[in-house]
């Protein structure tokens, strides 16, 4: 039995960031990852995305991200640059494999994937913090419309001819309904007040937070507590408050029920629609994991700073999983530099 001494699951930019330090540690590893090419997960989001974040904190460890450092890439050039990134550091890693279930036995950590059975000392999971979609439960009565959640929108011509319903208060929800107000009437459904940053702000805020040591401030330190206060409903771009103050966007309170064509929001008002799109956010999908205490009962996972309390298995790119910055591209090279450090020390431990 061949054992490898790590097994990483995704090979988004969680994954590759945590490749670049197993490699620097000689460590035998393989990457596997279920998506045809490296980079889907960001080519798959809608066309028109854009970053919030400038292209020089959109790098991995090693290896800048190409391009004016002060502008800001689209979701293809963030494709483009992992793909470059997996093949300039020559990752061993396994495509259109996708992990089945995860177990472990005398120690060793057996991965079951529709390719074949791979065995290792140690496993990180990578698959990434966006993963089932949510969508809340609202009283439905024979609803009539078009409905998809935000992780299926492409771009408007998707969507059926009519008024549109975006329901979410996060930035998905702010782009996407933008971008659907220079065609239709959009009404966006806040279930939370929101506060709205420019992108230079933005920049501003990062350049200083960086240099007070604040970007990487640990989630339960009181200045990590401050971030998270500092993070909460913060939509990045004027674009939606300007479109709401011209009354280019309504904005109705959330949604209480929908029958047939007809939304009623939780303040008793009502409006027909063609099409709802939900941007109500990601639950966690770890139910592939089947070792006891890797996950609670809502299946996310059980961890301090991307250390499991089973031995041998981390995980990186969580929300939150050490700093703000942990599910940003600048915040996770840290974070696997961290795991793969306490890793290695493990299986040298062990040796
Ligand atoms: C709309 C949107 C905009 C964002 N904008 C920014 C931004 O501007 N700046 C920024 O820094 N961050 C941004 N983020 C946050 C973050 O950078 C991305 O979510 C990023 O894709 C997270 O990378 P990841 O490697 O953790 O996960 P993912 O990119 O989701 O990668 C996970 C990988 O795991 C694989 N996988 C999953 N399950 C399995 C399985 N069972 N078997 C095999 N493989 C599996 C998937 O195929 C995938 O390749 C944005 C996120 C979203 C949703």
């Amino acid at each position: 039995m061949n054992v490898l001494d790590v097994l990483i699951i995704g090979a988004g930019q969680a994954g590759l960031a945590a490749a670049y330090y197993c490699k620097q540690r000689d460590l035998t590893f393989l990457i596997l990852d279920g998506s045809k090419r490296i980079g889907d997960s960001w080519r798959n989001r809608y066309d028109s995305l854009v970053l919030f974040t400038q292209r020089n904190r959109d790098a991995l460890p090693g290896l800048p991200f190409p391009g004016d450092q002060r502008g800001y890439p689209s979701k293809n050039e963030v494709a483009a640059y992992l793909k470059e990134y997996a093949s300039h550091f020559s990752f061993p890693l396994q495509l259109e494999t996708n992990v089945l279930k995860l177990e472990k036995r005398g120690g060793i950590f057996i991965v079951t994937t529709d390719r074949g059975e791979f065995h290792a000392s140690a496993v990180i999971v990578a698959t990434g913090a966006f993963q089932k979609p949510y969508i809340p439960i609202v009283k439905r009565a024979r609803s009539a419309v078009s409905e998809i959640h935000s992780s299926q929108y492409k771009n408007p011509s998707q969507i059926t001819p009519g008024n549109v319903l975006v329901v979410g208060s996060g930035n998905s929800a702010a782009q996407i309904a933008v971008e659907l107000s220079s065609t239709r009437a959009v009404t966006l459904s806040l279930n939370k007040k929101v506060r709205f940053i420019s992108n230079a702000r933005l920049e501003n805020r990062l350049t200083l937070l960086q240099k007070l040591g604040m970007l990487h401030a640990p989630r339960d330190s009181w200045l990590g507590k401050l971030m998270q206060r500092f993070s909460r409903n913060l939509i990045v771009g004027l674009e939606l408050k300007n479109l709401i103050k011209t009354d280019r966007i309504v904005v109705r309170p959330e949604v209480k029920s929908v029958d047939h064509s007809k939304v009623i929001f939780k303040d008793h008002t009502t409006i027909h629609v063609a099409c709802i799109i939900w941007a109500t956010g990601f639950t966690p999908n770890m139910n592939w994991i089947a070792i006891d205490g890797a996950t609670d009962s809502h299946n996310a996972p059980r961890h301090t700073s991307g250390i499991s309390p089973v031995s041998g298995l981390y995980y990186i790119g969580q929300r939150w999983q050490r700093s703000v910055a942990s599910e940003l591209i600048c915040g996770v090279g840290a974070d696997a530099d961290l795991i793969v450090r306490t890793l290695d020390k493990q299986l040298r431990r062990s040796n």
